[in-house]
């Protein structure tokens, strides 16, 4: 086996040394489109530039994208999803499944999860990057596969990573072998585009069990949940959202959002709701930190078993 950094924040400041060689300046070509989807063009047209019908306004990389960014085997978040009656905080008392970090700190984790994809990650990443706060984002396998290097631009960025599967299934309704390879193959993928291999991992829609906690917790991983929904899953509102957000949160918290949809999903509210958010909770006097810092664990684990 090799040898790999181990220690979270040794990596992420490596990732952020290195980010800048290995991102990409322009995502893989993907074949011309007029219009969404691009798949409605038999035949393709011969030469013109992307959106020849409107030469001034060049296609959205997302458009150019919508193909490449595979959609969710469970099915979209917004239909396999219900909020949760009774806030969860603290940990289990196995110390694997974590909802949020010590009460002892004004300090919140913002977490993105599904991405990555060209159209919502780049916004949110922009937003992050503009206020000078560092998340988390689960990665899906299938999607981190189709953008390498938006993957490297997460990390490179000082952004933590965690695994939340290859495909997005739902756990509950696969066996162990299944679960295993979800997360094994996702875990050597993840490796070879960052260099190492995250130490956290998300179920899809939240899905677990004791046995699934147990048997992810074996290799090796720390289970993220949350404390605070801001519901964006469901499209709701800016200030629903945000009301979400100022009751439920407390110092420690983790706040599940979502960076990334597929073709029937729109985050646009997620993306509006992130700088007040930002603000809010500066005003009150939090300070931003990845899940690895709030729960001061390692952001990192040695192999993928
Ligand atoms: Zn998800």
């Amino acid at each position: 086996m090799r040898k790999r950094f181990c220690i979270g924040t040794t990596v992420l400041m490596t990732g952020l040394l290195l980010g800048g060689c290995l991102q990409r300046a322009v995502p893989p070509a993907a074949p011309p489109g007029t219009s969404p989807p691009p798949a409605a063009q038999p035949g393709g047209v011969p030469g013109p530039a992307p959106n020849a019908a409107h030469p001034t306004a060049p296609t959205p990389a997302y458009e150019r994208d919508r193909p490449a960014t595979p959609d969710l085997t469970g099915g979209p978040e917004s239909q396999n999803r219900t909020a949760r009656t009774t806030p969860r905080e603290g940990t289990d008392p196995s110390r694997i499944l974590y909802f949020s970090g010590p009460r002892t700190a004004k300090q919140v984790a913002l977490t993105f999860d599904d991405g990555p994809d060209l159209r919502f990650t780049p916004q949110i990443l922009d937003i992050l990057k503009q206020n000078g706060v560092k998340a988390t984002f689960f990665i899906v396998g299938t999607r981190a596969q189709a953008h390498p290097e938006m993957v490297r631009r997460i990390v490179a960025e000082g952004h933590a990573i965690g695994n939340h599967t290859w495909d997005h299934p739902k756990l509950t309704k696969l066996t162990p072998q299944q679960i295993r390879d979800e997360v094994v193959r996702t875990d050597q993928l993840l490796d070879s585009i960052v260099g190492y291999y995250p130490a956290l991992f998300r179920p899809p829609y939240g899905l677990t069990n004791p046995d699934i906690v147990r048997e992810i917790g074996a290799m090796g991983y720390k289970i993220i949940d949350w404390s605070v929904d801001t519901r964006d899953w469901a499209g709701t509102p800016v200030p629903q959202m945000m009301d979400y957000v100022r009751t439920e949160l407390r110092p420690g918290a983790i706040i599940l959002e979502h960076c990334a949809g597929g073709r029937s999903e729109d985050l646009s509210n997620t993306v509006s709701a992130l700088p007040q958010i930002i603000d809010t909770l500066k005003a009150q006097g939090y300070t931003f930190v990845t899940v690895p810092q709030l729960l001061n664990i390692p952001a990192a684990k040695m192999s993928a078993e």
